[in-house]
């Protein structure tokens, strides 16, 4: 017997109806690529996004067509994600973090039939246009401020001017395609992950309900992850609904524009991946205060080192450290407390906070050891995670060999990570499948060993990797980039890692880097070092 309840298709064009309606005021501020600081609220970011939607459909822009973005976060950028689906269109973002290689051969992979290009873009745009595939280009800037070059491309404030500001949104299958993002793919090529307005919608609520309680009331967000990367973790559909507001950083992403920008601002809640939390840190550090307002942060997309949880939870800020990735849309699972365990020391609470949290709704969980066999959730025994859920990827975008390598036979789609899950359903991220370090038939976490060597004052930033060694396969390299001028040795680090650790989990070496590479969605790049130190003689 069917439900008597009416059925609307989830789709996004309904969140921005919602926040203009009712949130019409909460801020999208955006420090823009020209300088100044825009602020315009919900209700202003759908009347411009109704006029971007009549814009696309004068240029032919139809259902299905993929319209894509190089653009830092800001309201323009916003307006097109909204806009763009609207109309039964995809938003594709592009990371322009990624080689040019890559970049061309996503834009010709997902047939993208335009570009709108923020103007730091422009000269890049440039240098690959003879590579891209033929579509039309638009610069987010006004008049005054479009490049004079031969580049041939249309001005977003032109495209809007004079346009009706208000329309019906059409209506049409929730599961039709909204938006698409390539996993930057340490090795192959970039693999696209088609989301659903139904998907995004789902996310939405499922974020919305896990962490809407420590957001508290329309808050003040600063996403410092770029809407290139994995929808800047679905915020853009997250914030209309709960009626936050936007705090939008433009490129400037250091410890010093951020924290100016959290302070004007009144910022409450910030995210954004590790690297950024460390160089936000030492800026606190420097001026002796933490921004005003600021008292939550999401942080995933890499562990945490638990240091600089400790430092920020010692200072009142509450960090949620959350896992997910491209493919789970990508909010997977996230650390909130319940009001037991925020009851707990000091000690016991960060404990908790070193692991990555409870599942949130519509993502299920299981491990597997290597012969596909689940492993029991009690905390100990690890084994590769698989997800199964309405926010997961299916599969990928015109790519049946990625699909089957990544899906299992009962339809769980395989994420390459390495966990524990303990009996209160707690996810402990213990490694990348491709990180972990096998040591003589044993394995080492490398997450674990790199969490103990950050708590020496020495360390500001580090990495362990995996060396070939005849005897033993493989052993731990501890690669630092140093606080200062100082130097440890490493007895100095083994001294700090000793009590907690086997001997044979120790690192065999220590080398020092002036900056630790990065990949291209801002995490510490293990590839480039392995590539860099494989011919580091072990002693
Ligand atoms: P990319 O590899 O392009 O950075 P994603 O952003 O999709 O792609 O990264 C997803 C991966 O990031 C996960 O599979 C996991 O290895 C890692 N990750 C995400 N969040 C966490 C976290 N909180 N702790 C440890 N690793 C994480």
């Amino acid at each position: 017997m069917d439900g008597l309840m009416m059925h609307r298709p989830l789709l996004q064009s309904g969140l921005l109806d919602f926040a203009a309606e009712g949130f019409p005021a909460a801020e999208i501020v955006s420090r823009r690529v020209e300088g100044d600081l825009h602020r315009q609220g919900w209700a202003a970011t759908r009347a411009r996004a109704v006029q971007l939607s009549l814009a696309l459909e004068e240029m032919g822009v139809a259902p299905g067509d993929r319209v894509a973005t190089l653009a830092w976060n800001g309201h323009r950028h916003l307006e097109i994600y909204h806009a763009v689906p609207a109309i039964g269109a995809v938003c594709h973002t592009i990371n322009p973090r990624l080689s040019a290689e890559q970049m061309v051969f996503i834009a010709h992979h997902a047939g993208d039939r335009m570009l709108f290009v923020d103007l730091t873009f422009v000269p890049l745009l440039e240098a690959l246009r003879e590579r891209l595939p033929p579509m039309r280009y638009v610069v987010m800037t006004d008049a005054a401020h479009m490049p004079d070059r031969a580049l041939d491309a249309l001005c977003y404030e032109d495209l809007l001017a004079g346009r009706a500001t208000d329309r019906t949104w059409p209506d049409f299958p929730e599961t039709t395609a909204s938006g698409l993002c390539y996993t930057s793919g340490t090795t192959g090529d970039p693999k696209g992950v088609l989301y659903s307005h139904r998907s995004n919608i789902l996310h939405a609520l499922a974020t919305a309900a896990v962490l809407g309680p420590d957001l508290g009331p329309q808050p003040r967000i600063l996403p410092v992850v770029p809407l290139f990367h994995v929808n800047a973790w679905g915020l853009p559909f997250t914030a209309p609904l709960i009626g936050a507001s936007l705090i939008m950083p433009g490129p400037a992403l250091d410890g010093a524009s951020l924290w100016d920008l959290c302070e004007a601002e009144a910022v409450d809640s910030a995210w954004g991946v590790p690297t950024i939390w460390q160089g936000l840190m030492a800026e606190i550090q420097a001026r002796g205060a933490k921004p005003r307002a600021l008292r939550h942060i999401v942080v995933g997309g890499s562990a945490m080192p638990r240091s600089l949880t400790e430092a920020f939870e010692r200072m009142g800020i509450d960090v949620n450290h959350a896992w997910g990735m491209t493919e789970t849309s990508p909010l997977g699972s996230q650390g909130s407390l319940t009001p037991v365990q925020r009851a707990l020391p000091f000690d016991q609470r960060m404990a908790l906070k070193r692991a990555q949290g409870r599942r949130v709704f519509g993502v299920e969980m299981k491990i597997v050891d290597d012969a596909g066999q689940r492993q029991p959730h009690d905390g100990q025994a690890m084994g590769e995670l698989f997800v199964r859920g309405n926010t997961v990827a299916a599969g990928y975008h015109d790519n049946a060999d990625a699909t089957t390598r990544a899906v299992d036979a009962e339809g769980w789609f395989g994420t390459g990570d390495i966990a524990s899950i303990s009996a209160e359903g707690v996810l402990t991220l213990r490694d990348r499948a491709k990180d972990l370090i096998k040591s003589g038939g044993e394995w080492i976490s490398s997450i674990d060993v790199e969490n103990l060597a950050l708590t020496h004052p020495d360390v500001a930033q580090c990495a362990v990797i995996a060396l070939p060694h005849p005897k033993w396969d493989e052993r731990p390299l501890l690669v630092v980039k140093p606080r200062g001028d100082a130097r440890p040795t490493l007895e100095d680090v083994c001294a700090v890692l000793r009590p907690h650790l086997a001997s044979w989990q120790l690192p065999d070496d220590i080398v020092f880097v002036e900056e630790m590479p990065l990949t291209a969605t801002g995490k510490i790049s293990k590839l480039t070092l392995r590539e860099r130190f494989a011919d580091h003689v072990l002693p």
